[in-house]
């Protein structure tokens, strides 16, 4: 049977532009691939993104949709991202396996699924995969350091660390080996707090940490010097981890050696976005004076109430610093009337701001006047921000966010953890840190580990190795 690979990206930003790119990576090797997007995710990038054409080019590859259960204009983010969990859990789940079992997929077809390479937190894909007897890899498109908390959570759990209350957030947690000296109860993941725990995301979760280590595999996106503090402990639990990242880098760097190779024409635009980008935000940046701009993002999902907009908005203009603020479309939950907003918040903006709701942000973070990134700390942003040298300042709120902000300040040293606040003196003072004052110590670490990552994409570098050697499972498996 010859090898055919189904790839099932998590129904969000992150997840589907790391898939495809791995999608692509697998399909220039000559292995069939089939993308199983949700008929959501596959409009949208028909309308923002040239995928069709560009993996036109790939006669072994095609894209298969399936409902997320959910209205073609539900926004699908903030809190209402719950509905498509439920969604996914009524409509998806059963679709995906009569898929599987008897479907388009399954052995009785004239093209049937060799491996499966699903989100990390789709544990009803090992239950089919162990159903019909075919592989399952896991793609853990959070970070590794997150993960690695939720497979310490049944210890942690049975150890009566998890769940806690609101008090005495600083105490030191004891049961995620590698981090006892750093990792505090704030930095755990929101669902560990007493108030969060009847989240459905806590349910997924904890199913993860049960499933991964039954897998066949798990994929990361990292890159093995960047996480050998999570990864050694790691190994104890999934001893057949592949370490492909920076995804993003490494796919580029096979972009330009298959160019040069073939001596075709260099693809123009690989964007996987589910918005249309901005990209007028880059002839501003031109104009800017050299790692003096701080880009504004809370990714594709995360809010903010309008209080916290406020304290964001007073602490850019009173930085003194120029700032790109990304406001994704429905990213503030409330409403206010302009004549709340301070003239001199306005005046200010418009000499020193750019607005916008979407850009591309591999671009952004790669122009030479971006300084600082005030982030959500999303894993993609920040692995997209390790690569081009630029410092954080940490503003997270879900999943794998919080412990990411905390490697940040205390094991990678390359920017500022504001977590747990939303002031805009904190916020004034922060931007001035990774700008003006701590610059060159962020500067210096981010060097150091951004050069560690283009080594391992490098020829021979571990995560080419980890790459050829996923193809290699997966031609045999
Ligand atoms: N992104 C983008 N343009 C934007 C904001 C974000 O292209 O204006 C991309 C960003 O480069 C990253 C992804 O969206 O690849 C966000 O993923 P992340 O894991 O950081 O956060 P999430 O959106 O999943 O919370």
């Amino acid at each position: 049977m010859s090898p055919h690979v189904l790839i099932f990206p998590l129904p969000m930003q992150g997840p589907v532009n790391c898939m495809l790119k791995l999608a692509e990576l697998i399909c220039i090797s000559g292995i069939s691939v089939t993308v199983l997007n949700t008929d959501h995710i596959h409009r949208t990038l028909l309308r923002h993104t040239n995928v069709l054409s560009r993996f036109s080019r790939y006669p072994n590859f095609r894209f298969q949709t399936i409902s997320d259960g959910l209205p073609d204009d539900h926004p699908r983010s903030g809190k209402r991202v719950l509905d498509l969990f439920e969604g996914m859990k009524n409509v998806t789940e059963p679709v995906f396996r009569e898929m599987m079992v008897s479907g388009c997929f399954s052995s009785k077809s004239d093209f049937p699924v060799t491996v499966i390479i699903p989100d990390g937190s789709f544990a009803f894909a090992l239950d089919v995969a162990e159903e019909i007897q075919v592989p399952l890899i896991y793609f853990e498109t959070v970070s590794p350091c997150a993960l690695w908390t939720y497979l310490c959570l049944p210890n942690l759990i049975g150890a009566g660390e998890v769940p806690f209350d609101g008090n005495d957030l600083d105490i030191i947690i004891k049961g995620v080996p590698g981090t006892e000296t750093f990792l505090r109860r704030r930095d755990l993941p929101s669902f560990c707090r007493f108030n969060n725990v009847a989240n459905p995301v806590t349910e997924i979760i904890m199913k993860e940490a049960r499933y991964v280590p039954r897998a066949h595999g798990v994929i990361l996106n990292t890159f093995q010097a960047l996480d050998e503090l999570v990864l050694v402990p790691m190994r104890t639990l999934c001893p057949n981890i592949y370490c492909i990242g920076p995804i993003h880098t490494l796919f580029k760097s096979h972009l330009a050696s298959e160019t040069k190779a073939t001596t075709q024409t260099p693809q123009s635009n690989v964007s996987n976005s589910l918005w249309e980008e901005n990209i007028t935000c880059l002839s501003w940046l031109d104009m800017q004076v050299t790692r003096s701009v701080v880009h504004v993002s809370i990714g594709s999902m995360a809010t903010m109430t309008v209080d916290q907009f406020f304290e964001f908005w007073h602490g850019l203009v009173n930085s003194g610093k120029p700032f790109l603020w990304v406001q994704r479309l429905g990213s503030v939950i409330g409403e206010y009337n302009d004549d709340q907003v301070p003239k001199h918040l306005v005046d200010e903006t418009k000499l020193r701001g750019f607005i916008t709701t979407w850009v591309p942000q591999e671009a952004v973070l790669a122009h030479s006047a971006i300084g600082g990134f005030l982030t959500h700390s999303g894993w993609n942003s920040t692995i997209e921000s390790v690569m081009e040298g630029v410092p954080m300042i940490c503003w997270p709120q879900n999943v794998d966010q919080q412990v990411n902000s905390r490697f940040v300040s205390e094991v990678w040293k390359i920017g500022i953890d504001i977590k747990d606040t939303c002031d805009r003196f904190i916020i004034e003072k922060a931007v001035k840190e990774v700008i003006d004052v701590r610059r060159s110590e962020f500067i210096e670490s981010l060097r150091i580990l951004a050069e560690l990552g283009d080594q391992s994409v490098a020829e021979d570098g571990s995560s080419v190795v980890d790459l050829n050697r996923l193809i290699k499972s997966i031609s045999s498996l």
